[in-house]
Parts: structure tokens; C-alpha cells; sequence
């Protein structure tokens, strides 16, 4: 059987991609991409399965141009690409710009810059009206570091997703006439493995500076992507929705 309205989460098993995903088969076939945690993506794929929903697990390094288009292609053999959400995501390590190492911050653009640019190349190919595609939807997971800087953790990081926000209007732009909305989600600070290189006092600290004064959940994300995937977000594109507890 095909499918026509395929919503893809990169980064989908663990932390933010997972809740997106969890949340999104309610209501579609639901494609999990991980880079190398199987166990904990078919456990998700399991879980969907045994509340009704349909769901495939992908194994593919998002920054490794060969190894996304192979999991495109068994995406394509399963059906139509309706979502993408671009969720898949490496901080880098914690460290001053004086401190960086180079190789550092080459992954950092490698996974969150071209992994993105590349996975949203391939679906406006698939989604676009313009070439014979049905429209669809692309949602960028940014940060909200790419407005704060985040200076002596991880600037490398926000830059990186300075980026994704640049593309997101960008691309909102070109392709508005096409069928295909792009937004980016900028989520603050989220309670997922993502932090586990800060230490827990560094990240009370942070999370103290949160106006409404914790982290934010997971599932408090999700809300946002899938919302903004629907047809109840008709008239959004370009949008860079801040998820952050007002910081
Ligand atoms: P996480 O818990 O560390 O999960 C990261 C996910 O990305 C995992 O599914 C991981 O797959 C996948 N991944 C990492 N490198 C990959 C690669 N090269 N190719 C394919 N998949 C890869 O992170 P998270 O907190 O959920 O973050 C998800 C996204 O939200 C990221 O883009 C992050 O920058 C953004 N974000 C997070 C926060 C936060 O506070 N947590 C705040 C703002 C933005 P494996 O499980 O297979 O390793």
C-alpha cells in the first residue's frame, strides 16, 4: 500500500524528534530516522504500532549526503514525503570560541546546516507543485541560541542554527508559490539528552533565567511542530515560532 502523507522526523529517536513523532501518528504514517540508536527507534516504532498508528524506523547520518538519499529512496518506495521536520541535531560540546576546535565545528555545520539544506532540497523535489509534487510541508527545529548566541557553551551551535533560520524565510519565500510551507520551531531549553554535557548545576543556572522559570518538555515541542504541520497552519510560512518559556 502507498502512502500519500508520509511525515518524516529526522533526530526521531530520542528527545524532541521522538515526542514529535509520538505525537504525529496520531494522525499520519509517521517515518523515524536515527543515526545510530536502532534499539530506541523500533522500540518507538513498536510503541506507534500498538496504539494503531503506522510507523517505519530509517537508519541515516543526515550530514552524509550518500547515506540521506538511500533513506529517501525507501522513503519514496513507501510514498509520498507530506511533512519533513528537519529535527536531527548535534550541539558540538560546550566550549568558548577561543577553545573550539575546528573539526568541531565542521560537524556541527556538517549535521544541523547541510543535513537540513540537503533533506529540504529533496523534499521541495518531491513536494513541490512545480514539479509535479502535491505541496507538502518543512519544518526546521532551530534554537533559540540562534538568538541568544549562547556565549561560553556553544556558540558554534547557535550560528549553525542562524542558519536554519536564514534558510527557513528564505526557502518560505521561494517556494510559497508551490505548495510548500517552511517554518522553523526555536525551542529553549529542552529537558532531553541534548544537555548532557553541561553539568546539572550549569544547566540550573541557565534554566533559573527562564521567565517562566524551568525547562520546557519535550512534548511541549512537539505540540508546536505538528500544529504547525496541520491545515489549521494554512496561512503560516516563513514563521519562526519561539517554544522557550519567554526567554
Ligand atoms: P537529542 O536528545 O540529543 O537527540 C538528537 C537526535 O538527533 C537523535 O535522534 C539522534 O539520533 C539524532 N542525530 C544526531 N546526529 C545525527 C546525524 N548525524 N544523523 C541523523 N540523526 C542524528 O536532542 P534533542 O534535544 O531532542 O534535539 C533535537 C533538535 O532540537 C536538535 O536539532 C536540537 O538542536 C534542537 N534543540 C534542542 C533543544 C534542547 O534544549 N534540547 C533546544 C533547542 C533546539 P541517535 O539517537 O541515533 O543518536
Amino acid at each position: 500500500m502507498r502512502h500519500e502523507n508520509l511525515f518524516v522526523v529526522t533526530g526521531g529517536s530520542r528527545g524532541i524528534g521522538a515526542a514529535v513523532a509520538r505525537l504525529a501518528a496520531k494522525t499520519y504514517p509517521v517515518v523515524i530516522m536515527y543515526r545510530e540508536n536502532a534499539d530506541a527507534a523500533h522500540r518507538l516504532v513498536h510503541e506507534i504500532h500498538a496504539h494503531g498508528g503506522q510507523a517505519w524506523a530509517l537508519q541515516a547520518d543526515v550530514g552524509d549526503e550518500a547515506s540521506l538519499l538511500r533513506a529517501l529512496e525507501q522513503i519514496d518506495e513507501l510514498g509520498q514525503m507530506a511533512v519533513l521536520v528537519n529535527n536531527a541535531g548535534v550541539t558540538g560540546g560546550v566550549s568558548r570560541l577561543a577553545d573550539l576546535k575546528a573539526g568541531n565545528l565542521s560537524e556541527v555545520f556538517r549535521v544541523n546546516v547541510v543535513g537540513a539544506f540537503v533533506a529540504a532540497r529533496e523534499a521541495v523535489k518531491r513536494m513541490s507543485t512545480a514539479r509535479g509534487g502535491k505541496g507538502g510541508v518543512i519544518i526546521n527545529i532551530s534554537s533559540g541560541a540562534s538568538v541568544l548566541g549562547s556565549p561560553n557553551t556553544w556558540i558554534h551551535y547557535a550560528s549553525s542554527k542562524g542558519a536554519l533560520d536564514t534558510m527557513t524565510i528564505g526557502l518560505s519565500k521561494e517556494v510559497a508559490r508551490e505548495g510548500v510551507r517552511v517554518n522553523a520551531v526555536r525551542p529553549g531549553i529542552i529537558d532531553t539528552e541534548l544537555h548532557q554535557q553541561r553539568t546539572p548545576e550549569a544547566l540550573e543556572r541557565f534554566a533559573s533565567t527562564i521567565p517562566m522559570g524551568r525547562m520546557g518538555t519535550a512534548d511541549e515541542v512537539a505540540e508546536s511542530v505538528v500544529w504547525l504541520a496541520s491545515p489549521a497552519a494554512s496561512y503560516v510560512t516563513g514563521c519562526l515560532m519561539d517554544v522557550r518559556g519567554g526567554l
